[in-house]
């Protein structure tokens, strides 16, 4: 369905778990106290929201977290969701550590495609930021995803991390060498590379983002004969460039200074129920007192669909991330899922 500014809505996000594996300083700093499952959405009551949803429209969804794969049975969930008539695709954001030893299962779910966060290609910053020296186990994850002809993309957050944690000397150089490595990627496998601007939500605050009036320059000049690929790559916002000579593409999504929200196609579900109706605000609709309230499984059908109508109809027009003041956004990017 459409949205009050004419936007299509037919993309769902749903964050399974707010557990994880790692521990990024942007994301899950430190300890954090994992809610109990009785707070977190079955399976089934996922199943019940994203059957609801395909019924308004909704045809694409992506499984998040937390880590979506330390849950267990994801597997059986994203299967789950295939079936729903209506959904056309179902992919997933990881970390990458359980990949390797999930693909098969994936796999066999029918999962449509895999976006992998790295930040890093050097595995003492990779421990650094995450808190785990585990770079080489998501790499071949990646790699073996890739082999076996999934569709795989690289998210990696621009943040400006302060040169001394680089470990390097104060060149300008040092500041975008992740970005640059992990350019490095898309050589030699037809995959895409994105960067996505640090949003001020949660620990991210905490951060200084790379703004991509910045980035995005300093990578594409260092490609002679790069050029704006126009085709579209899936649901997002990315602007995507292509580099003679490589078999990706590189993408910017930025989140902050570029140009996000007008083609906004997409509504967030958290671990706990909570549809979200835009990444900067906490307006939305509660959906697990929805589910949980004794009704027959019509008039329960009935009121959660009504209640993602509500969602989308309460989408803002565009996010505030640039106004501090404006962001009403509480939880962590770990609860909502990115
Ligand atoms: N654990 C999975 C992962 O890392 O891919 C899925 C959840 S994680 C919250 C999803 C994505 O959000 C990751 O690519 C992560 O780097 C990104 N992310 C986390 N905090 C962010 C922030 N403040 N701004 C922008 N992206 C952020
Ligand atoms: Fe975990 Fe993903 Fe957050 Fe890193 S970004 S702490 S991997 S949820």
């Amino acid at each position: 369905m459409r949205d009050r500014f004419g936007r299509e809505i037919d993309y769902l996000r749903i964050s399974i778990t707010d557990k994880c594996n790692l521990r990024c300083k942007y994301c899950m700093p430190g300890d954090i106290e994992s809610l109990p499952m009785r707070e977190i959405l079955t399976y089934e009551e996922i199943a019940c929201i994203a059957g609801a949803a395909a019924e308004c429209g909704i045809k694409k969804i992506r499984i998040t977290g937390g880590e979506p794969l330390v849950r267990k049975g994801c597997c059986k969930l994203i299967g789950m969701l295939k079936a729903i008539p209506g959904i056309k695709e179902v992919t997933l954001t990881t970390n990458g550590i359980l990949l390797e030893e999930l693909l098969d299962e994936l796999c066999l779910a029918g999962i449509d495609g895999i976006n992998v966060s790295i930040d890093t290609l050097d595995p003492g910053r990779y421990k650094d930021i995450t808190g785990y020296d585990e770079l080489d186990r998501v790499l071949r994850g990646l790699d073996r995803a890739y082999e076996l002809g999934i569709r795989v993309k690289i998210n990696a957050v621009s943040v400006d991390w302060p040169l001394f944690e680089k470990g390097g000397p104060d060149k300008e150089e040092d500041r975008f060498k992740d970005a640059y490595d992990l350019v490095g990627l898309s050589r030699d496998r037809n995959i895409d590379v994105r960067f996505i601007e640090m949003m001020p939500i949660g620990s991210g605050k905490d951060f200084q983002a790379v703004s991509h009036d910045l980035l995005i320059p300093a990578v594409t000049g260092r490609y002679s004969g790069i050029i704006r690929d126009e085709n579209r790559h899936g649901n997002g916002p990315a602007i995507y460039y292509r580099i003679p000579g490589h078999k990706g593409s590189v993408g910017f999504i930025s989140a902050i200074h570029g140009p996000f929200c007008d083609h906004c196609n997409r509504i967030r579900l958290t671990s706990q129920g909570y549809l979200k109706s835009c990444l900067c605000f906490d307006t939305g609709v509660e959906l697990k007192s929805i589910l949980r309230r004794d009704m027959t499984d019509n008039e329960r059908a009935e009121a959660i669909r009504s209640g993602i109508r509500d969602a989308i109809l309460c989408k803002p027009k565009a996010h505030s991330f640039n106004r501090a003041e404006k962001i009403s956004e509480k939880h962590a990017m770990s609860a909502i899922g990115g």
